[in-house]
C-alpha cells in the first residue's frame, strides 16, 4: 500500500469516522511493505504485510472473466488527477493495461491479478464487506459481482467523490446515492449524486437524525 493512501484510510468498524495510526517497519520508496495500523477509537489493529493492507479475510468467490481495459477506462470516466480509482476482484485483471491508459493511482481490493513488483501508483488491500476509506477519497470505482453487496456498495459510494462513476454488474439493483448514466447486459455505470454526499454529512453529524 502506498503511503499516500494512509490519509484516506478509516477504521472499518461501526463507529464514528476515525483515521488509523500507522507504525511503519519496512518501506520501499512510497510503498509501505510492513506496517501495523491501529484505531485510536476502538483499538482494532490491522496489518500491512508484503505491501498489502489486510483488513479482513475476503469472502470466497471469484470471477475470471478479464475486463476490456479500453471499455473500463471509458466507463470509469477518469482521465487524470491525484485521486485513485478502485478496482475490485476481477477488474484488477485489467489494472496494468488501465494504468497505461489513465495515469491515476489505483486501489486494488481483493485482487485477482498479481501486481507487477514496484507497479507505480498501486495500493492493495484485503477487505470483507466494506472498504475502509473516507468520504470522497476515490475518483471512481469498479465493483465486480463478487463484491456487489449492499454494504460494500454503500461504503464505495461514500468513498467516491461527487460526480465520480461507480460501475457494477447489470443484475445489481441501483443503490441510493447514485444516478444511472448507462447500462448494457454486463454492467451499469452511475454517478455519485450531490444528494448522497449531503446525506452522508448529515449522518456524520447527527447519526439519529436521518433515516
Ligand atoms: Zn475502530
Amino acid at each position: 500500500m502506498l503511503r499516500d493512501l494512509l490519509d484516506a484510510l478509516r477504521c472499518p468498524m461501526p463507529h464514528e469516522e476515525s483515521w488509523l495510526v500507522a507504525m511503519v517497519y519496512e518501506a520501499e520508496g512510497p510503498l509501505l511493505r510492513r506496517a501495523d495500523l491501529s484505531c485510536p477509537v476502538c483499538a482494532a489493529e490491522y496489518i500491512i504485510r508484503d505491501g498489502i493492507a489486510r483488513f479482513a479475510e475476503p469472502l470466497a468467490g471469484r470471477d475470471d472473466r478479464a475486463p476490456d481495459p479500453m471499455r473500463l477506462a471509458a466507463l470509469l470516466g477518469v482521465t487524470d488527477g491525484h485521486l485513485p480509482v478502485l478496482l475490485s476482484g476481477r477488474y484488477t485483471l485489467a489494472g496494468d493495461a488501465l494504468g497505461a491508459l489513465i495515469p491515476v493511482p489505483q486501489v486494488w481490493v481483493n485482487a485477482q491479478a498479481v501486481a507487477r513488483p514496484g507497479a507505480p501508483g498501486l495500493s492493495e488491500m484485503l477487505v470483507r464487506d466494506r472498504v475502509p476509506l473516507g468520504v470522497a477519497t476515490l475518483a471512481a470505482a469498479a465493483v465486480d459481482a463478487t463484491h456487489a453487496t449492499p454494504a460494500m456498495l454503500a461504503s464505495v459510494i461514500r468513498a467516491v467523490q461527487q460526480g465520480g462513476h461507480v460501475i457494477a454488474p447489470a443484475e445489481t439493483p441501483l443503490p441510493d446515492g447514485l444516478k444511472e448514466l448507462a447500462r448494457d447486459g454486463e454492467e451499469w455505470v452511475a454517478e455519485v449524486t450531490a444528494r448522497a454526499s449531503g446525506l452522508i454529512e448529515l449522518r456524520r453529524r447527527a447519526p439519529d437524525a436521518v433515516g
